[in-house]
C-alpha cells in the first residue's frame, strides 16, 4: 500500500510539474530540452503506473478468480488469434511493445498463475508453450530474431495471473531489458 501511495504521489507530482512547465511556456513552441524533460516525466509516470498495476494484480493472484485471458479463451471478448491447438492459444497483445507481440497461453491454467508456481506436473505444457512460441515466431516471420519473455510476480511487473509467454519481434531488441 505504501508503495502504491508513493507511486500515485509521484504520478501527481509529475502531472503538476508538467502542467507548470506548460504554463511557463504558454503557447510558445517548447524547446528540445523541455520536450525531453516531458518525455522522461512520462516514462517515470508510466513505469510507476505499471508497478502499481502489477502490485494490485498480485494481491489477487492466488484467489482462483478468472482473469481476462479466460474470457479470451472462451471467445467472450475478441482477440486476434495467431495460433491455436488443443492445449495452447496465441493471440496479439492489446498493447504491443514491438511490431510482433503475441501472447502464448495454456488454455487450462491448472494452477499456473505464474512461472514461479510451476510444478513437475507442468513440464509437458511448459514445453508445449515454448514450442508454440517458436511456431508463432515462424508464422510472424521473425525466426531470425525474436524474444520470449515471461514476467513472473510483482517484481517482474506481471499484471495477468494466467501464465503467458510474450513473443516479441520485428525490431532490434536491446539488452539489458528494463
Ligand atoms: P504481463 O504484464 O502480465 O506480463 O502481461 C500481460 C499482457 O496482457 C500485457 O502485455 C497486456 O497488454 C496484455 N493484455 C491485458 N489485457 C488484454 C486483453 O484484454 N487483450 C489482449 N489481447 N491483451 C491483453
Amino acid at each position: 500500500m505504501a508503495a502504491m501511495t508513493s507511486s500515485f504521489s509521484i504520478m501527481r507530482y509529475t502531472a503538476s510539474t508538467t502542467t507548470r512547465a506548460v504554463r511557463v511556456l504558454g503557447t510558445a513552441k517548447p524547446s528540445a530540452s523541455i520536450v525531453n524533460f516531458r518525455r522522461s516525466l512520462c516514462r517515470i509516470s508510466a513505469t510507476n503506473n505499471e508497478e502499481a498495476t502489477a502490485k494490485a494484480a498480485a494481491a489477487n493472484a492466488d484467489s482462483g478468480a478468472p482473469t481476462i485471458f479466460d474470457k479470451i479463451i472462451a471467445k467472450e471478448i475478441p482477440s486476434t488469434i495467431v495460433y491455436e491447438d488443443e492445449k495452447v492459444l496465441a493471440f496479439r497483445d492489446v498493447n504491443p511493445q514491438a511490431p510482433v507481440h503475441v501472447l502464448v497461453i495454456p488454455k487450462l491454467r491448472d494452477g499456473l498463475t505464474q512461472l514461479g508456481k510451476a510444478e513437475v506436473r507442468h513440464e509437458q505444457i511448459l514445453g508445449q508453450l515454448l514450442y508454440a512460441a517458436r511456431l508463432v515466431a515462424e508464422k510472424e516471420g521473425v525466426l531470425d530474431g525474436f524474444r520470449v519473455v515471461i514476467n513472473s510476480g510483482p517484481d517482474a511487473c506481471q499484471s495477468v495471473y494466467h501464465l503467458h509467454l510474450h513473443v516479441l519481434g520485428g525490431r532490434q531488441m536491446k539488452w539489458p531489458p528494463g
